[in-house]
């Protein structure tokens, strides 16, 4: 017996629905009681090169550990990991199918106490959380190079609806962008209310750096007029039109975790340089004579040799937490919801279907909008 267990508790997760309010389905239903997956001994490692995506990808429970960000945000993993649960007094959990509502327990705590405040304070109505992490880090299946050590959330920048919306409207509704071009914000998206979530965000000691669209990072510096103590938290990242990345400082407790440190680059007039060079990029004629079309080799997946030691006891560890950690709620999906609704009327053209790491660069626009700058190389760099 080796990975078929936690495999087969993800595929089981993947077939759950949240019960709509309405619903007479109430039949409480949990994922697979940790003591069926095979105590630590029996789960060989595998040494060959099976990317550690795979690995760690079927996992659908956190590890028995004690809590601990292992490595670095895009080369690491997570023990201990705590779940968010789908839904809260101010937030709702998105994409439920992906279980990637693990994180660290500091991150866990960061995102309530961020929902609860904003909505208390009449800031906003609560938080739409995308991807946080799986329940044992590592690199994921798809999207997203970092969130592999449980101290990184996305968080949507549409409020939250006042209802509970159904496991199906959670795969499908689509967050909004806050640009109306590449290089600006749109007022209709880009609320006071958008503006107040991330100052909040950023106000928090531990957050250590926001990634937003660098379009919205110059949103941010003209409506506060320049400069502020919390703006040099937030980073202008490519993509990020829709959502917020928050990243939190390596918690303390946590032996061979990496932090970033303080970001750089983040003043106003860096902001606006970035304006002024991209524009004039965009408008500039392209007349440089195009070289013979280089195939940049894509780099092999991460493998467990790639990743530090420990991740391989936060593998081989039994999965921790039991049903009682899994919402009651939670029911098979056997009544089908009705047809999904969207969060906003106004998710028109520039909504997007799809994860933000695959998302296109720019919203759809007349075509002569669409020449998208090759992200500046501090934006890529950030994003690691
Ligand atoms: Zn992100």
């Amino acid at each position: 017996m080796t990975w078929s267990g936690p495999a087969r508790g993800l595929i089981f997760l993947f077939g759950l629905m949240i019960a709509q309010t309405s619903s007479a389905q109430t039949t409480a239903i949990a994922p697979p009681a940790p003591e069926q997956a095979p105590p630590a001994e029996e789960r060989a490692l595998p040494t060959s090169e099976i990317p550690a995506k795979t690995l760690f990808g079927a996992e659908s429970r956190a590890a028995k550990l004690k809590s601990r960000a292992i490595g670095f945000y895009s080369r690491g993993c997570l023990a201990g990991g705590e779940w968010l649960p789908p839904d809260g007094t101010a937030w709702q959990a998105m994409r439920l199918s992906r279980n990637r509502n693990w994180a660290h327990p500091n991150v866990v705590k960061l995102v309530k106490r961020l929902a609860t405040e904003a909505k208390a304070a009449g800031e906003w109505p609560g938080l739409l959380v995308g991807d946080m992490t799986q329940p044992r880090g590592g690199p994921m299946t798809s999207g997203h190079a970092s969130h592999q050590i449980g101290l990184d959330a996305d968080v949507w920048l549409t409020p939250m609806p006042d209802r509970r919306l159904t496991w199906e409207e959670r795969e499908k509704i689509s967050a909004v962008s806050m640009l109306k071009d590449p290089l600006s914000v749109n007022p209709e998206t880009f609320t006071p209310g958008v503006i107040a979530i991330i100052k909040r965000a950023a106000s928090y000691d531990e957050v250590e750096r926001i990634g937003v669209n660098p379009a919205i990072k110059l949103g941010l510096c003209r409506a506060a007029g320049g400069d502020k103590p919390w703006l040099s938290k937030i980073q202008g990242w490519a993509g990020h039109t829709y959502h917020m990345h928050i990243r939190i400082k390596c918690p303390p407790g946590s032996d061979g975790c990496r932090s970033q440190g303080t970001p750089d680059g983040t003043s106003c007039a860096a902001a606006e340089k970035w304006y002024a060079d991209t524009k004039a990029w965009m408008e500039s004629p392209k007349t440089a004579p195009k070289g013979p079309k280089t195939k940049r080799k894509p780099k092999p997946p991460l493998t467990l040799q790639d990743l530090p030691n420990a991740c391989r006891d936060v593998l081989a560890a039994a999965p921790n937490g039991g049903p009682t950690l899994i919402a009651e709620a939670i029911v098979p999906p056997e009544q089908k919801p009705a047809a999904v609704s969207a969060v906003a009327a106004s998710s028109g053209p520039a909504a997007f279907a799809v994860p933000h790491a695959l998302e296109p660069a720019v919203p759809a626009a007349p075509a002569a909008a669409l020449v998208v700058p090759e992200p500046q190389p501090a934006l890529r760099r950030a994003q690691q």
